[in-house]
């Protein structure tokens, strides 16, 4: 598994064994994101995650997500996170509800 000072790649041999989102999900696993900065941590489902940035590995989920309190994503790290038996009741999720697709005007000036 690649060191921590991770640059975005490695060799394909090395980037294979490091885990993947379906990977977390069928271990049982789950993603949890925290904010250095704001000292807020958050557990995620794996499968929702994917969702949204496919399935990639965990060092890839790296600064890839912001800050829901300081808007910051430099502070963020994510890992995959097993949850003990007695720790799921009362665990607090942040499950995602939809996925919503913004329209967004792009103008710009033309002669006649
Ligand atoms: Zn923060």
């Amino acid at each position: 598994m690649p060191s921590v000072e991770y640059k975005g790649f490695a060799h394909p041999r090395v980037e294979a064994q490091i885990p993947r989102l379906t990977d977390a999900h069928s271990a049982g696993q789950y993603v949890k994101m925290s904010c250095c900065w704001c000292k807020i941590t958050r557990m995620y489902r794996p499968l929702d995650i994917l969702k949204l940035v496919g399935d990639v590995h965990v060092l890839k989920l790296h600064r890839r997500f912001y800050c829901e309190k300081c808007g910051r994503k430099d502070y963020m790290a994510v890992e995959f996170k097993n949850v003990m038996g007695s720790e799921i009741a009362g665990m607090r999720i942040r499950e995602l509800v939809e996925i919503r697709m913004v329209k967004k005007p792009i103008w710009r000036d033309t002669k006649l």
